[in-house]
């Protein structure tokens, strides 16, 4: 009878998420001068951040890396050459509604376009998605164009974040996937049990691991203080599940460009049964540009990890390029002063 009891404890996390930049910082003890900017940008793109996330943070520290990634900041008010409202060129593709097909094989379903989180990097900043996108109707088109085309034997999930769905809605669609014979792999990108880790209980593990497609769940974190003993153990019970976990992270000035971050983010990842995926360099979008790594730096800091990391735990530097059969892969190089032009007086490396 109370909805209490039958709300579970992640949609109720996310519910309570904080939306003011004046509750953010307050709950952090952090500087009003931050909040006319935080306000100002808030304004372009909603901060939203549940306290189990939060509570991540350290007190105090404006400079925290989880808090950069979440707080709006004057800078992403500044326009940038080069840095645009739909960088990947998704919007107004034709086809079926719902679904990308960028890549051989692989279909892409934007499930919904609400997020646990507004990560200020994001692309997602200028799309005008809807709250909920996966109307019944939509997931109908999109799934009898899945069940034609024989040629994609993996459907992913995506949006915004999946796991924003109640696991009712996820498991229809699950068991409606399954039935489509050329499936064989189902996989969930979702940054969800790194924000609100009770968001992996036992029905999400139920669908995940009770289809007759092979699952893969792709996470998404970008520092080793995301990765606390909470979340550790979500990954580890999707792990217990079956399930392949990978982790795909981004790139980003002043939270994990340097090469100690980057590796203690995968071993990190590893402790907690995660494999790192992809390193991927930022996606030029309007409001993200104090963000931006150039190449040459992101070349250097993959050649880096690889000679201190295993193999495994190298994730591989990507861009994605519109019009390219699959991500670029960004080859791991030194940082001579002659490929860094310009940005050498930015940097001071050279
Ligand atoms: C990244 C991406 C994929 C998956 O690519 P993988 O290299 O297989 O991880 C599929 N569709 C779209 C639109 C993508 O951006
Ligand atoms: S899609 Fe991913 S990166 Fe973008 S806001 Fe949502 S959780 Fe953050």
């Amino acid at each position: 009878m109370s909805t209490q009891q039958d709300t579970p404890a992640w949609r109720r996390q996310l519910s309570e998420a904080i939306q003011q930049p004046e509750r953010l910082l307050d709950r952090l003890g952090l500087p009003a001068s931050l909040l006319p900017p935080a306000v100002a940008a808030g304004g372009l793109f909603r901060l939203r951040v549940p306290e189990a996330f939060v509570r991540r943070m350290r007190a105090g520290d404006p400079d925290d890396p989880l808090l950069k990634q979440v707080l709006p900041v004057g800078a992403e008010l500044c326009d940038v050459a080069g840095f645009g409202d739909d960088p990947l060129q998704e919007t107004g593709r034709g086809g079926t509604p719902g679904v990308i097909e960028k890549y051989r094989g692989r279909s892409l379903l934007v499930t919904t376009g609400a997020c646990a989180v507004n990560c200020r990097y994001c692309f997602r900043r200028h799309f005008p998605y809807q709250q909920e996108r996966g109307e019944d109707g939509r997931w109908t088109a999109a799934l009898r164009h899945l069940a034609f085309d024989e040629s994609v034997n993996e459907i992913i999930l995506s949006g915004g974040d999946p796991l924003v769905l109640d696991d009712q809605r996820l498991s229809e669609l699950s068991d409606h996937l399954q039935d489509i014979p050329h499936l064989k792999r189902l996989r969930v990108h979702t940054r969800l049990p790194i924000v609100i880790p009770d968001r992996v209980n036992d029905a999400l593990l139920r669908w995940l691991s009770g289809s007759r497609l092979t699952t893969v769940v792709v996470l998404h974190a970008n520092h080793p203080n995301e990765i606390d003993a909470s979340v550790r153990q979500a990954a580890l019970r999707l792990r217990g599940a079956g399930i392949t976990v990978l982790n795909q992270s981004v790139l980003l000035a002043g939270i994990n460009d340097d090469a100690e971050t980057l590796c203690a983010l995968s071993e990190r990842l590893f402790e907690a049964g995660v494999l790192p995926y992809y390193l991927h360099l930022l996606d030029p979008v309007r409001g993200a540009a104090h963000f931006d790594v150039p190449e040459p730096r992101a070349r250097a800091l993959a050649a880096d990890m690889a000679a201190r990391l295993p193999g495994y735990l190298t994730p591989k530097l990507v861009r994605e390029e519109p019009g390219e059969p699959n991500k670029t892969l960004i080859a791991p190089g030194s940082q001579d002063c002659e490929e860094f032009g310009q940005n050498a007086a930015v940097t001071g490396i050279c």
